[in-house]
């Protein structure tokens, strides 16, 4: 499936590669709210960077890389999107990769400051300035060779460096490889297509008078599975869960409390939850209180999921190790992207554990790349994939619709959606 780039393609660096490497640059010195350039620009400032440096025509080496940040519109209430940032939409960071023939892989970093460290303005930067000049030239088809080099620009901290954001590369690289292959994702790895897939509707109620409304309008939708946020306050959730429990006796009732406890709150409000009628819970603790995850498992109150903290399957192996967990809730943009989340899914199976589908609030592209795995994948547990819940914009040909609280999973070569390029230039020109 890849190819390892030649010797010469991938050492000292030579004047073409220096070339393509300052044209990608050039794009790095636009301030934040620029416009990416269109696919013919691309194309033509693709061949010109090849032309100038004399290189051979090969299909599948990066020419050029583009990015374009932006924030789609959202409704509803959900606490990570709300102050002086998160309040102005969802942050993401359209991710183009164009091959030298002109072939282009479309990816997405959806970073979400108040979920991690990542941001807008950090994702945008090092998509520019560090990721994109390591990748020109680079061959579209080794997608493990990119992530190997995209670690010597930025190193990793306890784990991946700065994994939402070079989800965006490898997505558009599993993007680009399909269409290379003429291959949907699914046919990547070996697999069924899957789906539709079953969601989970988001209950982020602010006080306990709203949790009403919010169910009706996720059955009004078509759904019938909800995933409720909690923490800090026991109580509170408690009540949430009941609430939740009672508006839907038969739905699988998910909670997340994205580490919001201390250790002797969780032993505690465990128990009652589960008494409340709720299924799992995730991300009790912090990732790094690994005791307090040990002694919730061996409470066994309820089945405990990690998220936040499994970035990278080294330390997901750790986890499962110390018998800290009983699952993980998955999202590929966590993971660095595809590759890492689809070794952290075999992982999990062959030991015996289990997966939920998660996301990060995703839109199109992104929200693509995960159906693709999830798919492929079997899941069996309705995904907390709030992307249709919460945003206004759909920037595909053919936008994503939920069908009786259930999404297909796309169809075609690569990711199997179109962007629309002019919806895309008129959204970043007119803010609309
Ligand atoms: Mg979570």
């Amino acid at each position: 499936m890849s190819t390892e780039p030649s010797r010469e393609s991938s050492a000292d660096p030579s004047r073409r590669e220096f070339l393509a490497a300052a044209a990608a640059m050039s794009l790095g010195a636009l301030p934040l709210s620029c416009q990416g350039v269109n696919a013919n620009d691309a194309t033509s400032k693709a061949e010109a960077a090849a032309k100038a440096s004399g290189a051979p025509s090969s299909s599948a080496r990066i020419a050029w890389i583009e990015i374009f940040p932006l924030r789609y519109p959202m409704t509803g209430y959900f606490k990570f999107f709300t102050g002086p940032h998160g309040g102005r939409g969802r942050a993401a960071v359209i991710v183009k990769i164009t091959t030298e023939d002109g072939l282009v892989g479309w990816g997405q970093s959806v970073p979400i400051a108040k979920w991690s460290y990542e941001t807008l303005e950090t994702a945008t930067l090092c998509l520019r300035q560090y990721y994109a000049p390591a990748l020109i030239r680079h061959d579209a088809r080794d997608i493990e060779g990119a992530l190997a080099k995209m670690d010597r620009v930025i190193a990793p901290g306890f784990s991946t460096g700065m994994p939402i954001t070079r989800a965006g590369i490898d997505i558009a690289l599993h993007d680009l490889l399909g269409k290379l292959e003429n291959q949907a994702l699914c046919e990547l790895w070996g697999k069924e297509r899957g789906g539709p897939l079953t969601l989970s509707w988001t209950v982020n109620a602010r006080k306990l008078a709203d949790v009403e409304a919010v169910i009706a309008e996720g059955q009004r939708r078509g759904y019938r599975h909800f995933n409720i946020k909690v923490a800090p306050d026991p109580d509170f959730d408690v009540e949430l869960a009941k609430a939740v429990r009672k508006a839907a006796p038969e739905g699988f009732l998910w909670a997340d409390a994205n580490g919001g406890y201390t250790p002797a709150q969780s032993l505690q409000v465990a128990r009652r939850l589960a008494d409340a009628g709720v299924d799992v819970l995730e991300a009790p603790l912090r990732p790094n209180q690994i005791r307090g995850y040990q002694a919730l498992k061996r409470l066994g109150a309820l089945p405990i999921y990690m998220d936040e903290g499994v970035v990278s399957e080294v330390e997901l192996l750790e986890f499962i190790e110390l018998d800290m967990i009983d699952g993980v809730a998955m999202k590929p943009s966590r993971c660095g992207g595809l590759l890492s989340a689809r070794k952290q899914i075999e992982l999990l199976e062959d030991r015996g554990l289990s997966w939920l589908g998660s996301g990060l609030t995703d839109p199109d592209i992104s929200l693509a790349a995960t159906l693709g795995l999830y798919g492929a994948y079997g899941l069996e547990k309705p995904a907390a994939l709030n992307g249709p819940q919460f945003l206004t914009m759909d920037l595909s040909k053919q936008p994503f619709e939920v069908k009786g609280g259930t999404l297909a999973v796309p169809e075609g070569p690569g990711l199997g959606i179109e962007v629309d390029e002019a919806r895309l230039a008129r959204f970043l020109k007119e803010g609309r």
